[in-house]
């Protein structure tokens, strides 16, 4: 559970670092977001939304990939100065 969208997005990119993996955020709004695997015919993706009721945001739903990276990413588009910022900052 996480208190911002921004805090539960940076927990999907940091897990799709760790893994090498690269998402795209899709269908955006305030109430929820939908991240995607960018690899061409993955399933990959992870949808995070806050519950009626709810102040929380929760990660509801995580498709796994469906391939093995043979090679390390030298960049990750998902690492951004904001993100760094606050990582170094939490
Ligand atoms: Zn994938």
């Amino acid at each position: 559970m996480f208190d911002t969208k921004k805090k539960s997005k940076y927990a999907v990119i940091k897990w799709a670092m760790s893994t090498q993996r690269v998402f795209r955020t899709h269908i955006p709004s305030p109430t929820n977001y939908t991240m995607k695997c960018v690899e061409t015919g993955c399933p990959g993706k992870v949808h995070g939304h806050v519950p009626k009721y709810h102040i929380h945001w929760v990660v509801t739903d995580v498709f796994p990939h469906n391939y093995v990276r043979k090679n390390l990413l030298v960049n990750h588009p998902n690492l951004t100065s904001t993100l760094i910022a606050q990582l170094m900052y939490t």
